[in-house]
């Protein structure tokens, strides 16, 4: 089954934390056992699974991708975000994690986070449950 959210981001750039959103799904479908798969259908924003105990972690990653993508480059793609695209494709659009006892299997200090790299919009998240 498949549950839908929308995300209303404020910054350029910046990884909002879904886990709460993400395990309510989760609770929502019933499932004892399984996958679940969080999706994300844009191309400049993805999702990644990661520390979300200390913030620091977060800031830590979004500096690195900044350093190693800079907005300005010898981008060709017209609409003039291309840096927004080749850091989504370096998180991915989906994670997987799996279900077990109706409840994710996350790591003690795993959150869900969705990564928005063109921001500020609206974005939508899917979560596919089987
Ligand atoms: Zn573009």
């Amino acid at each position: 089954m498949k549950f839908d959210l929308s995300i209303i981001t404020k910054s350029k750039t910046e990884f909002i934390d879904i886990t709460e959103q993400v395990s309510n799904a989760v609770k929502s479908a019933g499932l004892t056992q399984g996958l679940c798969c969080i999706y994300i259908p844009h191309t400049t924003a993805g999702v990644t699974i990661n520390e979300g105990a200390d913030p620091a972690v977060k800031r830590d990653i979004i500096s690195m991708l900044n350093k190693l993508i800079p907005l300005d480059g010898d981008y060709h793609h017209s609409e003039g975000n291309s840096a927004a695209h080749i850091k989504t494709t370096m998180t991915g659009n989906a994670a997987v994690c799996p279900i077990e006892n109706g409840r994710l299997l996350l790591g003690t200090w795993q959150s869900v986070f969705l990564c928005e790299f063109d921001g500020p919009r609206t974005r939508r998240v899917y979560i596919c449950i089987s």
